[in-house]
């Protein structure tokens, strides 16, 4: 069976022709997929032997709810999704003053490791699809009501761990006669997988991309990142810089403020030194307490954020958003796995 809202318009339109039907047909079945509709069925505009010859060779993803919290906060609504093998996997929807952004997540777990981080505890079980991926975008929409017009690909995974079909979702999600989201409102986080960064810089892409960088020291960051210990903190930055020398594009770099470990001043004057020759931008995350890590957060996000400064780097402290209902990192499909016993 093939997996048709993974396929690009061209493939839908090369399949059908391959069943002699017409090339706008293509087109057709594209535009229904990215509306969301779950069943061939609904394709009014098809012949009923047409739908019945996809739904013979195709089927269609589509998750369904298995939670839905809504802060009562900040508006911010955070999904667990069931998937069609029984995997659940978590998108969060923020209300930001520039529209509304939804944080999906690339992989059912990860297998990075990152020792402060909750998505990665239980390992990775599987990578998602582009259509699942996508159905993120779409049925949040659809689900909230809520138009949504940015794309963080920050929730659980690395994407570049999965990037080929991150790679193609993007130009899913992008297409005019899809849901149309514009590669400028679209960020890529990846936790410094270099030969990731080195492809996304060949592609020349308009998105954002953010490194999880956490910790500008080989020391630290290999002790906090595994990651570090096969693509060292120097081969990222160089990595970084070529990405820049391509693509001239600002690279964000996100910094999750730990107590003791990576918060001292001079780790944000080592920082300040890597980023010399490219404007680069550091996101001061204040730690999320995970359960399970010894990791406590920072105290001195202020101070080092002006130390920052000092050196001409720019830095935000982001803002939290949903702090009533576990909206981050991971935290309630740990909670939901705890509570069904599995996975
Ligand atoms: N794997 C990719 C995409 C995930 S993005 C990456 O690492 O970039 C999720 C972001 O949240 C990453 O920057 C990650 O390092 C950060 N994060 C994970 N656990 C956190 C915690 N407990 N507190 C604050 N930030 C955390």
């Amino acid at each position: 069976m093939i997996d048709i809202k993974s396929l690009t318009m061209e493939e839908i339109t090369d399949l059908l022709h391959g069943w002699g039907e017409p090339a706008f047909r293509g087109r057709q079945v594209f535009t229904w997929l990215h509306r969301g509709v779950t069943s061939f069925e609904d394709m009014s505009n098809l012949s009923k032997a047409l739908r019945q010859k996809l739904a013979e060779a195709c089927y269609i993803t589509a998750p369904t709810v298995a939670r839905r919290q809504e802060s009562a906060l900040d508006g911010t609504i955070k999904y667990l999704w069931r998937l069609g093998d029984g995997n659940c996997i978590e998108t969060v929807l923020m209300q930001y003053h520039h529209g509304n952004t939804v944080c999906i997540s690339s992989q059912v777990g990860c297998r990075m490791g990152c020792a402060f981080c909750a998505s990665t505890i239980a390992g990775k079980v599987r990578d998602l699809t582009p259509s699942e991926m996508l159905d993120q975008v779409l049925f949040t929409q659809l689900d909230s009501g809520r138009d949504i017009s940015n794309i963080v690909l920050m929730g659980i995974g690395e994407p570049m761990d999965n990037r080929e079909n991150v790679l193609r979702f993007l130009e899913l999600v992008n297409h005019p006669e899809g849901m149309n989201i514009g590669m400028r409102h679209i960020s890529l986080s990846t936790c410094g997988v270099v030969p990731g960064i080195d492809a996304l810089a060949d592609l020349n892409l308009q998105l954002t991309l953010s490194v999880s960088l956490h910790a500008p020291d080989s020391e630290t960051r290999s002790r906090i990142m595994p990651v570090n210990k096969a693509y060292d903190v120097e081969e990222l930055f160089a990595a970084c810089h070529r990405y820049f020398q391509k693509t001239g594009r600002r690279i964000s770099f996100e910094y999750a403020m730990i107590d003791g470990v990576n918060d001292n001043d001079w780790q944000a004057d080592l920082i300040a030194k890597r980023i010399k020759g490219m404007p680069g931008h550091v996101n001061l995350i204040p730690l999320n307490d995970v359960v399970e890590s010894p990791f406590k957060p920072s105290r001195r996000v202020a101070a080092f954020q002006k130390r920052l400064e000092s050196h001409g780097i720019t830095a935000t402290v982001r803002r939290s958003l949903g702090g009533d209902i576990d909206a981050s990192c991971g935290q309630l499909r740990r909670k939901a796995m705890e509570e069904e016993g599995k996975r």
